[in-house]
């Protein structure tokens, strides 16, 4: 019996993990669930799976669901509390399930302790992908990709040889613009941005799908995990999402991997790995799917996609500004306060004017982060 801390468990990674477990109650047990504020969906997954801990980042939130756990369930509340279950609570795996720079401090807590990290979260590898993976090897602790380009990719690469490893293809919706023309992105409304295609995700990476944002951070993302450079990362459009991504070797082979679109596939893998545990899960029925369409991005329209891949070989913190000027940006947008077609102005001006340190530590990453938000804050 494996036990389990999700961070951000009333997300759409978290509840979809929850629903993975579920299947799979005679392997797993949650034993911490954390959340921001949501505390109405919180508080249905205690009643049903019983946690030995909650952290709750809102405090107005804590202080409303104290008096409702069941004895026994501890409550830990703010930006301290989540570190501390990623730190002290007992548990086998983390999955990393939270949105944001936000996931960075618990996931590094969850890896001094040599845990299994089930990373969803892909702004903890584009922020401090060298320091997070370096942690990594000093403690022994395996870094298990959900996101599903890197988990198709992780599967590829088994068996294989990385020196024999020619690229990584990481395949593209292309969102809900794919379409649509440049000047579209001027008038982009918000439920527009939101409406993607193939997956229902949360939020703010509905719109870094939007802009391909999301694509940029999946090649910083994959540069840290499988240790290749960037040289070695293409990204290709697959409006069907259905090969999830591709690893091609030195003699020209490609292996894909496939699955319709639904990450409790990805998850589930993440959990169980190196086992694979049947699922009940629809299957991939490729008559019915037809065809299979591929495209190069359009890179002068998504800007953001250029962006990331810029910021990806300066290194030092740029990834780092990168993330957190889109952090801002994004939700800026999602409050209507600036257009769609302003994200990569905004995370363009930061760049351009947040001093980019070459070997950052962690204070430096905290600082560039902070600078960054205060300076992308006032710009419109
Ligand atoms: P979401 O917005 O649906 O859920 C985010 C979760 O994190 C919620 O439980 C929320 O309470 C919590 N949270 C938000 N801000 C927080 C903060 N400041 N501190 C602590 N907790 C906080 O997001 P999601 O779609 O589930 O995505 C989660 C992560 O997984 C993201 O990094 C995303 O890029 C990645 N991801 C998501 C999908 C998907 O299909 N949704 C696919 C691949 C990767
Ligand atoms: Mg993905």
């Amino acid at each position: 019996m494996k036990k389990v801390l999700i961070l951000g468990s009333t997300g759409s990674i978290g509840v979809n993990s929850l629903e993975v477990i579920k299947r799979l109650k005679d392997n797993f047990k949650v034993t911490g669930l954390t959340a921001n504020s949501n505390i109405a969906i919180l508080l249905e997954q205690v009643k049903e799976f019983n946690p030995e801990v909650v952290a709750v980042r809102d405090e107005n939130s804590a202080a409303i669901i104290k008096d409702k756990l069941p004895p026994g369930c501890d409550l830990l509340v703010g930006d301290k509390g989540l570190i501390e279950a990623a730190a002290k609570a007992d548990f086998d795996i983390f999955m990393g399930a939270m949105v944001g720079f936000a996931g960075l401090l618990p996931t590094i807590e969850a890896i001094k302790r040599g845990k299994r990290i089930a990373l969803a979260n892909k702004e903890t590898l584009v922020v401090a992908g060298e320091l997070v993976t370096d942690l990594c090897r000093e403690n022994n602790s395996e870094i298990i990709p959900v996101d599903s380009e890197h988990s198709a990719i992780y599967q590829c690469l088994i068996g294989e040889k990385l020196e024999e490893v020619e690229k990584l293809i990481l395949t593209a919706s292309g969102g809900p613009f794919l379409n649509k023309e440049k000047s579209f992105f001027a008038k982009a409304t918000v439920n527009e941005a939101l409406n993607h295609p193939n997956w229902k995700m949360g939020n703010k990476i509905s719109i870094d799908s939007a802009t391909m944002m999301n694509k940029g951070l999946e090649v910083i993302e994959a540069r840290w995990l499988f240790g290749l450079p960037t040289e070695k990362i293409d990204v290709v459009i697959h409006p069907q999402s259905i090969i999830h991504s591709m690893v091609q070797f030195v003699d020209g082979s490609v292996k894909a991997q496939l699955g319709l679109p639904d990450m409790k596939l990805p998850i589930q893998y993440a959990l169980t790995f190196p086992e694979r545990i049947v699922t009940e899960f629809e299957r991939t029925n490729l008559p019915n799917i037809g065809s299979l369409t591929f495209f190069e991005p359009d890179a002068e329209k998504f800007e953001c996609l250029k962006l990331a891949f810029d910021a990806l070989n300066t290194g030092g913190t740029a990834p780092c500004i990168l993330n957190a000027a889109n952090e801002v940006a994004v939700d800026k947008f999602l409050k209507k306060e600036i257009m769609f077609s302003h994200i990569p102005l905004l995370i363009n001006k930061a760049l351009d004017k947040v001093k980019n340190s070459v070997t950052p530590d962690l204070g430096t990453i905290f600082e560039c982060d902070r600078q960054t938000r205060e300076l992308v804050r006032e710009l419109s």
